[in-house]
Formats: C-alpha cells, structure tokens, sequence
C-alpha cells in the first residue's frame, strides 16, 4: 500500500511542530515533505541573536541532519506558488509539482513597511527574518543612531538588543501610545515614563511622512515639520498573513486561513496553522488570528496529530504577549481589553506597578501586569494571571481578597488549584514527549 503523503509548506514553528507531531504518532510510516522559502528557524529569538546572546546556529530549530532523522524530504529555499485543491498538487517557484494526501499551509507572516516615500531604500529594515536580522547586525554600531517606526509588541521585542549595542534610540508610533494593542494608555504611560527616564527618545502620535538620504544618514520627515537622522531605520510597523499565494485554490481566507478545532480548512485534506490560521480565541471562543509563537506552536501539534490520524480538537488558543524592557516586565493575556468584563486595577507609582484584572463572574478571563522585573512578585504574577486566565478557574470567595490585594495574587492561585487544573492540559492530551526524542523507525 503507498505511503500516506504528508505536504508541509513552511518551516517555521508552527510546520516543524506539526512535522514532530506527525512522527511522534507514525514513527516513520508516512511521507513527510516540507517546502519552505527558508532554513528552519525561530524568529522569536533573533532579538537574542541582535543582542549577541546567541550564535546564529542557535536561532536554527532543525539542520539536515534533523531533517534527516524525522524522514523528511525537504525542498528548502523554496516557494510555494499555487496550490491545486482539486488535483491534490503543489507547484512551486520552479515549476516543481508536488503531489500529497493532506497539506498544511503554515507559510507564516511578513512585515509590512509604513506607507510613505523612501520606506525602501538602503538601510532601511524590517526585523522579521534572518536575513533581516544579520543586515541591522552589520549595519549596526556603538554610538550610532536607531529610529524605530513603530512601537508594537515586535519593536519592544528588540529595543534591549538595540540599546545593549550602544545605539541612541527613538521610536516612533503613529498611535497617541506606545504598545496600543497589548497595554492600556496608563500602563503606556507608565512605561513611557521609564524609557525616557532611561534616555530612549519616545515619540507618539508621530506621523511619519517621508525618508530621505541625507548623506550616509536617513532624514525622517514627521507631519508637522519636525525631522530625525537617524544613521539605521528599523520598520515595525506591522506584518500581513503570506497567503497571497493561495488565490484561485478554493481555500476559504476572512483574515487568515479559516480553520475549525482540528486545524481543517474548508477543504478537509488541506490544514492550516500558526500566523497564517484563523481559529479559536481561547477566552471570546471567537475565530481569531493570534500571531504569536505559543499558537503557532499549538496549531502545528494539533495539525500534525490530525493529519496522523489522531481526531484531536484544540480548545483555543491565549492571547498572550510578554515582553521585557530595560528591567520593566510588561504583560498581557486574553482579554485584557474587554469592555464588557468587569474590571479590577491598581497602581503602586513608586516601583512603578500596574495591573488590571478583568472578570467574568468569579473567572478572570484577562490580565495586563507590568512592573519591574527584580521585584519577584511581577515575574511571578506574569506566570500565575496567565494560568489563571488559561484554566478559567472559578476563584469563588478568593476573587474577593484577590480584589483587596490586587498585588498579591500567589494566595488564590494555589488554593483554588489553578496548577492542578493546568498539569493536564497538554495540547495533545497526553504527556509531552521531548521533541529531540522524535525520530523514525
Ligand atoms: C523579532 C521577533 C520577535 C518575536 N518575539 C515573539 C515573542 O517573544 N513571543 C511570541 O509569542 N511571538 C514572537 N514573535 C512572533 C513569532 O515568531 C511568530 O508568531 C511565529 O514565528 C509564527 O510561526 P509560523 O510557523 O506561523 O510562521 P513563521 O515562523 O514565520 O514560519 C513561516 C515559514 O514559511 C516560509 N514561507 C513563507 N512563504 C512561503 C511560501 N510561499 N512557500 C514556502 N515557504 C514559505 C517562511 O520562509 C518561514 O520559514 C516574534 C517574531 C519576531 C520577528
């Protein structure tokens, strides 16, 4: 009998999780081919890589040899260009046609610049992938000057590294806050505060309108008048699904790929996951796009244990963002912008710390936290809302002393038995097994 023909295009986290999962199920009984316009990697370490914590071998997540252990036939440096739902076939860039049983398109995102002129000349850049990374990385240097456009979760991913490298740093956002889909305008302001106090340059409600060459320098016209040099440009301003690609294929696309909780399309042999897939916010129930890496890794298993023959259903996926800057924890989980939940904040200005529960009944269905990372009650906290929020525990009488003592929030993580009711809950229903451990045969 043939060999089920397993097809996956892109290999980035979402691919190689469904990749793994796939073998930890068959061990070796199907085909597995993967095609992806690039090597294996994780994007959400590059910023370690920018601040040189890690070596470029460690931003790889499977070389050949990997490949080869897994029984994967790969097409690498490869683009997927059309897909053919009706005759089972994949053409790539090259003309190569691929044949398959079952398909997942987990082709990822990309940046988008800000629309203005200039946006694409010489050195200016996009932190989205490798390639991306290592130009800012030669270009980069003690003392110069680094505008960043844009101030979303992707720009204070990388503001350490750029600041860790003795750049002078602005950022510009367009929005009359920093991080206007991750924080409220308090904590926003909270965190402003401390980056100027810090001697970053924070601009908001800036509009960009033009760059320029201004010598070895870039000019950057603000409306306004107001105008920055700036000797490297980083563009944060955003990213799009890469399912362009897909037109004329049947496969349904609102704002990304429309799956249901086996990361099915609307055809049932071709899958969907990570940034490219719409399925199930955890917390609304409502179909959502989380671009983000714990997603992408949860749709690649439940993908992978599907196309394996395992029938497992996802329950959703969190909205989670965290991130840290110059020792100031920011977080935030869920729902944290719901108006519909009643809402529990505090603020203690001094250290400074802000958070802000949001409830439904006695469930806390979103948090937003920040505060500095040394004081051991934020680094913790981040960890216990998020389980909180992730286990829908019903707190019963402790949403009470959770509501006097917004900033002591351990007392009613264990005694409502949040980590009980986390430990079970593996994505695959079953105990997780070490990736590396996954081989064929
Ligand atoms: C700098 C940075 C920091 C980040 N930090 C965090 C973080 O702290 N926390 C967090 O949760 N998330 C973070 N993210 C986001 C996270 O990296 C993404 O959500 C995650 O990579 C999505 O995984 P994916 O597999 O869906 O897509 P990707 O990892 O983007 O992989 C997609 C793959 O598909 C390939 N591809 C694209 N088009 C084609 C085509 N037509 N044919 C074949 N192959 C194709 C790409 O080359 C790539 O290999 C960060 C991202 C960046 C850039």
């Amino acid at each position: 009998m043939a060999r089920t023909r397993h097809l996956i295009i892109g290999g980035g986290t979402a691919g190689l999780n469904a990749i793994t999962t796939i073998r930890q199920y068959d061990r070796g009984a199907s085909e597995i081919i993967l095609v992806s316009a690039e090597r294996p990697y994780a994007r959400m370490v590059l910023p370690y890589y920018l601040k040189g914590t890690i070596s470029e071998s460690h931003v790889y997540t499977a070389n050949p040899t990997r490949l080869r252990a897994l029984g994967v036939e790969d097409y690498l440096g490869r683009r997927a260009a059309k897909l053919d739902t009706q005759a089972n076939t994949l053409t790539l860039d090259d003309d190569t046609v691929i044949p398959y049983d079952d398909v997942l398109i987990a082709t990822g995102s990309s940046p988008v610049r800000a629309p203005v002129p200039g946006a694409d000349g010489a050195g200016i850049y996009s932190f989205w992938t490798l390639e991306q990374a290592q130009g800012v990385i030669r270009h980069i240097r003690d003392g110069c000057s680094v505008v960043m456009v844009g101030a979303g979760f992707i720009a204070f991913t990388i503001l350490n590294a750029i600041l860790a490298r003795g750049a002078k740093l602005s950022v510009l956002e367009i929005a009359p806050q920093i991080l206007p889909r991750m924080i409220d305008a308090h904590g926003a302001q909270i965190v402003e505060h401390w980056l100027r106090d810090r001697q970053v340059d924070i601009r908001t409600g800036a509009r960009l309108s033009a760059i320029e060459d201004a010598g070895r320098q870039k000019r950057l016209r603000l409306e306004g008048g107001e105008e920055l040099l700036a000797d490297l440009v980083i563009m944060a301003t955003g990213i799009r699904t890469n399912l362009d690609w897909l037109q004329g294929s049947g496969v349904t696309i609102n704002r990304g790929i429309v799956v249901d909780a086996q990361q099915r399309s609307n055809i049932p042999n071709v899958y969907a996951a990570g940034d490219v897939a719409e399925g199930k916010d955890l917390i609304t129930g409502q179909p959502a796009l989380h671009a983000i890496e714990p997603t992408a890794m949860e749709h690649g298993r439940i993908a992978g244990a599907n196309m394996a023959g395992q029938p497992l259903a996802y329950r959703g996926s969190l909205l989670m963002n965290i991130v840290e800057v110059l020792g100031l924890e920011i977080a935030s989980f869920g729902a944290w912008d719901s108006s519909a939940a009643e809402v529990m904040s505090a603020t203690r200005p001094e250290r400074p710390a802000y958070r802000k529960l949001l409830w439904q009944g006695d469930r806390l269905i979103g948090a937003m936290l920040l505060g500095p990372e040394k004081d051991v009650w934020t680094t913790n906290d981040v960890g216990m809302l998020k389980g909180l929020v992730q286990s829908g525990t019903p707190l019963g009488d402790w949403k009470g002393y959770v509501q006097r003592n917004l900033f002591d929030i351990k007392r009613a993580y264990i005694a409502s038995g949040t980590t009980g009711r986390l430990l079970p809950q593996t994505v695959l229903g079953s105990p997780s097994v070490p990736a590396s451990s996954v081989t064929v045969g």
